[in-house]
């Protein structure tokens, strides 16, 4: 007999059970059949990216892995590549939640694709700061932005039967002390701003999983880790939003047992080992911790693992959905934002341009994606060269660097300079040595990328030694950046070294992934070579096994700065499309650490204001992620911003060019023109390690509004390829949940285009609380021919209007008139129309 399966209704997609039993029995039932220590098992990581599986309950191990720009696959399988997404700050910039869908959807077919059940994305952490380091993997410094778009991304992922992770659950902003500073945040401005993109996750759109963050809250309730954070975790998370899914730490992040596990966390990541394992089974034999505490993880897990196909007895893995890599041209197209276009010069025509001189850092080595976890390895990345070359095939490209922007040289060229120095053959020699001194492996390497992995327990140190030759006469660096205890001898002299020893924390404050360097000085007469030995310490970092880093870098002598911009302003003078691409690089932006300024890197800003004074016409491009300043910004004719791009990079700045993509972006965060003006210019926190979130609601573009000071790009601002009139803003549904706004703009500029109509909300005048002068609302986007109207429906959720109580501790909704003004950013406000949504 075949019986009819039943349906679970979760808070997200159901899953449907075969055999006719309801999900939530079946499941537990599996709990049922688990002894204590079965169960206490399933809680930790296996490795650092699996859960661990269990055959009898016909339980296979579910696959996690990073991140936010791409589905990088659990490095299981040497090799892999992943598509390489524009970076979460890009997708935000399209306002366009039908893309974010797009992109959810590409992120299930990638997952699939790499074998992975669940994604450790999006980050929903706001822009709090524009020095933030991990700026480009947020989404904005706006709630609702961050909100909607993270929620579609979400809603199609899991979808397609893959989960999502949001992180970092909460107040995770920055990154200076990143596991240990405690983040003080009152409780409205917790619920109002920091908590709002979590809550719409688990309440609206359903979400699976939930990473519990590095830092501590202190929420006026109680200060705790995030880890072990009983209000947030439970009370709010779980109690009041009804979150069915499983609470897992950040990497290493959980420190302690008992106030972990009976603080909400339901796994700790990465495995084996850390601080659950044995010493939860101790804790729930003392009746610390009570065994229907672990039953309930248990079941969040089983539940997890049901609606990801990893119990496939009960439930078969979803069908993979169709892969879109078009999409990641398109995207990064779509996210261009045009800062300015005097006169509309973009875009180009391609027939007319011959000789193009593509000037500056970014140009010669473009930055594709964020530093940090979230760093995926692309098949192949196009480069602006490449796809300018593609686009223009009867011109000439001349790509000149105008200057290096980096702090570090190059890594050294193994291949063509390094020799093994037992057999000259090309390479590094790298060993493998015990504390003893007992050389334990040996082999010669020559495609390092500066990483020696799972290294056997008993290995103390790795020693690379090599012959290097240099060729061209002048001043030759070399160094060796690495962290921990380390020498570093050329021609059997000791000419640097490191004598602090390292652990995990290494791995956590990311000082590993872009190691400093003292670079020492070679002068060379005639091509000679030297011999270099590196002895590094092998770092024991618990998940993440035993392993060694060391990068050899190597600068050789070459023009300096003035005389590679003074080249540079030439063959601008001289070409007829001059693309400057300026931006910053993976020591600036990265997990790991904040920026301590806002300048672009190196002599950019001098690159930029020579080229633009012998080439008026010059297209300048920014390659970053989060605000930089620019100084030159007023006297550029046409400036475009292109975030993080992605793989597609090249053919995506060429198509937003020649006109084949409208780059109609807009910023989701605030473009400063000076650091004295931004409201919140740094993420230090105070000598007792609290981090004061003291501007308290007034976050971004309202502190912004709060001060009246002018940025250079206004929140929300960007010109794309047109222009628009605003026509007029009705009602046209109103309900105790929502009002509906329809808004007739229409497109009275040269070509198509996408609008993205803003509504930004102000509170009565009578109101005492301390509410934003405006906040962002609702918006839409809309697609008109040159001279079309068109009407954009926008919601705008009863949410909007609402504050915390703090007092009462829930939401009230404040009456009176309240004002909608309707423009194309928070600075360009066109329409206003008045409601009460009390009545
Ligand atoms: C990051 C997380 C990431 C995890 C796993 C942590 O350091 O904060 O965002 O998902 O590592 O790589």
């Amino acid at each position: 007999m075949t019986s009819r399966p039943t349906t679970v209704e979760g808070t997200s997609a159901p899953v449907e059970v075969a055999g006719g039993i309801d999900a939530e029995a079946a499941i537990d039932e599996l709990v049922g059949a688990l002894d204590l220590e079965d169960k206490v098992r399933l809680l930790t990581g296996a490795t650092s990216w699996r859960m661990y599986p269990d055959d009898r309950i016909g339980l296979r191990s579910v696959a996690v892995s990073d991140g936010t720009v791409g589905v990088r696959g659990t490095g299981e399988k040497p090799g892999e590549t992943s598509l390489l997404f524009p970076s979460p700050s890009a997708l935000s910039a399209t306002w366009d939640t039908s893309l974010a869908s797009r992109l959810g959807t590409l992120f299930a077919a990638e997952a699939r694709r790499h074998g992975i059940d669940v994604v450790l994305a999006p980050q929903v952490n706001l822009q709090r700061t524009p020095v933030g380091g991990r700026h480009f993997e947020c989404y904005s410094e706006d709630p609702l932005l961050t909100s909607q778009v993270a929620g579609h991304v979400i809603a199609a992922m899991q979808a397609s039967g893959v989960g999502a992770c949001i992180k970092h659950f909460v107040a995770n902003d920055s990154e200076t002390a990143r596991t240990e500073y405690v983040a003080h945040v009152d409780e409205r401005t917790l619920r109002e701003v920091y908590l709002a993109p979590f809550e719409h996750a688990v309440r609206e759109v359903g979400v699976w999983t939930v990473m519990a963050a590095y830092n501590q809250i202190d929420d006026d309730v109680m200060a705790a880790p995030a880890t072990e954070h009983t209000h947030l975790l439970r009370d709010v998370l779980k109690d009041e939003w009804g979150f069915d899914g499983v609470v897992l730490s950040d990497w290493l992040a959980t420190r302690r047992t008992v106030e972990s596990a009976n603080g909400g966390l339901d796994l700790v990541m990465p495995g084996p080992g850390g601080p659950w394992e044995a010493h939860l089974l101790a804790a729930v034999h003392a009746g610390q911790v009570d065994e229907a505490v672990i039953d309930d993880k248990v079941r969040r897990l089983l539940r997890l693992a049901l609606r990801v196909g990893a119990l496939a007895r009960l439930a078969p893995e979803p069908t993979p959905p169709a892969t879109d890599p078009a999409l990641l041209r398109e995207l990064a197209a779509r996210a261009t934002v045009v800062l300015r276009d005097e006169d509309h010069q973009l875009p180009l025509d391609p027939a007319v341009v011959r000789r193009v001189a593509l000037i500056g850092p970014n140009a010669f080595e473009a930055f594709v994606q964020g530093g940090g976890s979230a760093h995926v390895v692309a098949e192949h990345v196009v480069g602006p060269a490449e796809g300018l070359r593609v686009a223009l095939p009867g011109a000439e490209v001349t790509v000149l660097r105008g200057g290096d922007a980096r702090r570090h040289a190059p890594d050294l060229d193994v291949p063509g300079r390094a020799r093994d120095p037992r057999t000259g053959e090309p390479g590094l020699r790298i060993s493998a040595v015990d504390a003893a001194g007992t050389v334990l492996t040996s082999r010669v390497e020559t495609d390092w990328d500066g990483w020696q992995r799972e290294l056997p327990d008993e290995v103390a140190t790795v020693r690379i030694e090599t012959t290097v030759h240099l060729f061209e006469p002048g001043e030759h660096w070399l160094g060796l950046g690495t962290v921990g205890m380390w020498t570093f001898e050329v021609d059997g002299r000791t000419v640097a070294r490191g004598d602090r020893r390292v652990g995990s924390e290494v791995v956590l404050d990311s000082s590993v992934n872009s190691p400093d360097d003292e670079p020492v000085v070679v002068l060379v007469d005639r091509p000679r070579t030297v011999e270099i030995r590196a002895t590094l310490q092998s770092i024991r970092a618990e998940g993440y096994g035993n392993f060694a880093r060391g990068i050899l870098r190597h600068r050789r002598p070459g023009p300096s700065i003035d005389d590679e911009i003074a080249t540079a302003v030439e063959a601008a003078a001289r070409a007829d499309l001059v693309l400057v691409v300026v931006g910053t690089n993976d020591e600036v932006e990265s997990e790991g650490w904040d920026r301590t300024s806002l300048a672009l890197p190196g002599h950019q800003d001098e690159l930029v204001a020579r080229v633009l004074a012998v080439a008026p016409d010059a297209v300048v491009v920014v390659n970053a992620g989060a605000p930089i300043l620019l100084p030159w910004l007023e006297s550029a004719r046409s400036v475009l911003w292109t975030w993080f791009p992605g793989e597609e990079c090249g053919n995506a700045l060429a198509d937003v060019l020649f006109g084949v993509t409208e780059p109609a972006g807009r910023l989701p965060w605030t473009l400063p023109a000076r650091m004295a003006d931004v409201p919140v210019p740094h993420a230090q926190p105070n000598r007792d390690g609290v981090l004061e979130y003291s501007e308290g609601v007034h976050v971004g573009y309202r502190g912004w509004e709060r001060d009246g000071g002018t940025p250079a790009a206004a929140f929300g601002h960007g010109l794309g390829w047109t222009s628009w009139q605003y026509d007029d803003v009705s009602i046209a549904e109103r309900t105790a949940e929502q009002a509906v706004l329809r808004v007739d703009v229409t497109n009275i500029g040269p070509r198509r285009g996408t609008e993205i109509v803003q509504i930004y909300l102000e509170a009565p005048a009578d109101h005492v609380l301390d509410r934003p002068v405006r906040w962002l609302a609702g918006f839409a986007a809309v697609q008109a021919g040159a001279g079309e109207r068109v009407t954009a429906t926008v919601r705008v959720a009863r949410r909007a209007f609402e504050v915390w109580d703090v007092v009462a501790h829930r939401w009230v909704l404040p009456a009176g008139t309240y004002r909608l003004r309707v423009g194309r950013s928070v600075r360009d406000l066109r329409l206003a129309i008045e409601i009460d949504p009390t009545t």
